[in-house]
């Protein structure tokens, strides 16, 4: 297969996942038995994760995984962003929904799907990236809502989710570029209510990792801890439940805080709405044509 065709094929097992969970009724479930299942199926339909599958609940916008047998459990008024990415042969889909139980948000989380909507419309070969921040922040302020503005979509290259380019959610003045074509883009607003500050800060919670430096501990046990990880997952994210079965809870913990502290791991804070107000997130991954729109995840 070659890249495009992986691609391809990562992102519509993506849009299929993304669906099928967005059909379903989470109330009650606990965010570790949504990511297993997510996950499942990515590997049921012969891909694999590119990342843990983030589960992000009300003010916190990105990037929580569930723990171990994590109990917290989804209610009736709960906004849950859902975030998957998908991967064949390093080929990342990277694509979100935002399932809303408190109708109160209905109408923040259809913004966020407009403003993608509006944004892949435009997103061709040349099409310059500020211009998509202008149509989404546009999309978003007319229907009552705000961008968060410091998080934003971006470049994907092979193993690499965020490499480098960004597609910011609202108009920039400055440095832009243009998209090319071969080049997969993410594009994914965020949005939060008029009260909300429209700016995520770092919590407390890092659940989700990966490797920066594959420079021995000289500690052997470790080392080879940090060998699976490598082989396993190259330099994508991964969850401390993904290293479970092989070691025992408290040893992956311990292993991964070491390498935290010797810098061969990242670790990723949880983001959260700077006045704790609600976040809705759509997001799609595409290729950009001349001729035509490719969101490889609808
Ligand atoms: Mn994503
Ligand atoms: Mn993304």
């Amino acid at each position: 297969m070659n890249f495009l065709d992986c691609y391809q094929q990562a992102g519509k097992i993506a849009a299929e996942v993304r669906e099928n969970t967005r059909k379903k009724y989470h109330v009650g479930s606990t965010l570790f038995q949504i990511c297993q299942s997510i996950e499942s199926e990515v590997i049921v339909k012969g891909a694999a994760p590119a990342f843990p599958v983030n589960v992000s609940l009300n003010d916190v916008a990105a990037h929580y995984t569930a723990e171990p047998n994590d109990q917290i459990v989804v209610n009736d008024t709960d906004v849950l962003k859902i975030d998957i990415g998908v991967h064949v042969q390093g080929y990342i889909a990277d694509t979100a929904v935002t399932i809303c139980y408190n109708p109160k948000y209905d109408a923040l989380v259809k913004s966020a799907e407009t403003a993608l909507n509006e944004a892949v419309r435009i997103a061709k070969v040349n099409t310059k990236a500020s211009d998509i921040g202008k149509v989404i922040e546009r999309a978003i302020s007319k229907q009552g809502f705000k961008p968060i503005q410091n998080l934003s979509g971006h470049s994907l290259e092979q193993y690499t989710i965020h490499a480098g380019r960004s597609i910011p959610n609202i108009w920039t003045i400055g440095s832009s570029f243009n998209l090319v074509s071969n080049q997969a883009y993410a594009i994914e607003p965020f949005v939060t209510t008029k009260d909300g500050q429209g700016v995520v800060f770092e919590g407390k919670v890092r659940n989700i990792f990966s490797i920066t430096s594959r420079k021995p501990t000289k500690e052997k046990e470790i080392d080879e801890f940090l060998e699976d990880i490598w082989n396993r997952f190259k330099t994508l994210p991964f969850a401390l439940r993904w290293m479970l079965g092989k070691y025992e809870e408290k040893t992956a913990r311990q292993f991964i805080d070491a390498l935290i502290k010797k810098r061969n791991i990242h670790a990723y804070p949880i983001l959260v709405e700077g006045n704790g107000k609600m976040v809705a997130q759509a997001e799609h991954t595409l290729i950009p044509s001349e001729s035509y729109i490719n969101i490889i995840t609808v």
